[in-house]
């Protein structure tokens, strides 16, 4: 018997009627002989209407347990509901949170990784004939036996997690969208579905801001090699598949371009240019958990330098509240924060091997009068920190400076 894991996004299970259809697709798994796992999403918005609904009554920084455990109910009422829908169409079902689930992590509330995964009473409930639903996004620490969630988008996470644990012979994230495109097909309507994409490829991307899959289901999924279709939950139509390099049939140079406008840039001026200066502020922000991204010291005049970065905007207070004390101490001069930013990143395995990509992505900007505030580039990326007003003008134009759409006949890179 084949083991399957199916997850849901928001969209997926947005109202009671989408809820019943994803019933009835479960129910055909389950009768077609597999042993099936379902990880489902708060419904629709209910994330964010609890997150705000926390900063009404909690204020900016509520108790981040306490936010933990609201949070994880979206996905509970999920859970539930999913488990009744099935029992009206007969068949067996029992969902579980996903601390019954053995989701273990570590105490890192708002997103914390998941460090183990104890699957004893999944694997008996499948034993046992049922259909197991899970509750994504969540589990408990290991420490603290309290509530955490794995951050937005965790609940990818969940699923590729458990497929990973038991041993599941594929792991399929259902969404709104047909597949992973190259680009977000809501920003670039002539974006092309990708039939394979490697793990190192989609890692980067989804790194990059292409919140098709979170980060770490993709690490999980590379780690432990469970194969991962991306498909749509609206049509039974094909998705794309994510797995080793090897399976890519296509020889692209490029895969995508993916775009970020969650991040934030921080600027340190004055910064005394010796030895040490730049390991203490980034050790006081790491060990604050702040999640530092694009890293850029300007050239350094009379013994002074300034350093930018890029951060979760979110972290932005945090970061700030941890560089004033420490830049008196070391005689700095300030910190300007610049909230209206965002990221553009060019992924593609063949980049290794190629040059001029990142010239060629550089004047397409250009054409378009895009300016650029920051570069890094991997070897198999290239990102630039433009002005949160330019992304769209930005994603269009490197994402037909190469080709990449559907309708495109010329320059194309593979
Ligand atoms: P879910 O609720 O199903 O988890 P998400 O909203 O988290 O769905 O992710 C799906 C969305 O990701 C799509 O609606 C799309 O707008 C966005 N997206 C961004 N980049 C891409 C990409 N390269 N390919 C496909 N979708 C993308
Ligand atoms: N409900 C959570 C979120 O909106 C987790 C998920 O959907 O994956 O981020
Ligand atoms: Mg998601």
């Amino acid at each position: 018997m084949a083991i399957v894991v199916q997850k849901y996004g928001g969209t997926s299970v947005g109202d009671v009627d989408r809820m019943k259809r994803v019933a009835d697709r479960v129910s055909r798994t389950h009768r077609d002989g597999n042993q099936t796992v379902v990880v489902v999403s708060a419904m629709g918005k209910t994330t964010d209407d609890l997150v705000s609904m926390a900063a009404d009554i909690g204020g900016e920084q509520p108790p981040q347990r306490e936010l933990d455990i609201l949070l994880t109910s979206g996905e509970r009422i999920s859970m539930a509901l999913l488990a009744m829908a099935l029992h009206e169409r007969g068949v067996q079902a029992k969902s579980f949170t996903g601390s019954q689930a053995g989701i273990i992590t570590d105490a890192v509330h708002g997103k914390a990784r998941i460090v183990d995964i104890t699957p004893g009473r999944v694997q008996e409930a499948l034993d046992g004939g049922y259909v197991v639903i899970v509750a994504g996004f969540q589990g408990v620490s290991q420490d603290t036996k309290d509530i955490t969630t794995l951050g937005r988008g965790g609940s990818d996470t969940t699923a590729v997690a458990l497929a990973a644990a038991l041993d599941a012979d594929v792991c399929e994230i259902y969404t709104d969208v047909d597949g992973v495109f190259t680009a977000d097909p809501r920003i670039v309507p002539t974006a092309r579905k990708l039939d394979v994409v490697s793990y190192e490829e989609m890692l980067e991307l989804a790194a990059q801001g292409a919140k098709v899959l979170q980060v770490r289901s993709v690490e999980f999924g590379r780690n432990h090699g469970v194969r991962i279709h991306v498909r749509s939950s609206f049509s039974y139509t094909t998705g794309t598949w994510v797995g080793p390099e090897e399976d890519k049939v296509e020889d692209a140079i490029i895969s995508g371009v993916a775009h970020d406008t969650s991040e934030a840039k921080l600027t340190i001026l004055g910064l005394p240019d010796r030895p040490g200066v730049a390991a203490r502020v980034f050790t006081e922000l790491a060990d604050a958990n702040v999640n530092v991204d694009m890293i850029v010291q300007n050239v350094s005049a009379d013994g002074r330098t300034d350093i930018s970065f890029t951060l979760p905007r979110g972290d932005t207070a945090k970061a700030q509240a941890i560089l004033e004390p420490l830049l008196d101490d070391v005689d700095g001069a300030g910190v300007l924060v610049d909230p209206d930013v965002a990221k553009v990143s060019l992924v593609g395995a063949g980049m290794k091997t190629n040059p001029g990509i990142a010239a060629k992505m550089f004047s397409a900007l250009s054409a378009a009068d895009v300016n650029i505030e920051m570069i890094s580039t991997s070897t198999i990326r290239v990102s630039v920190v433009v002005a949160k007003d330019d992304v769209e003008t930005a994603v269009q134009a490197v994402h037909a400076v190469f080709g990449l759409g559907d309708d495109a006949d010329e320059g194309r890179s593979h």
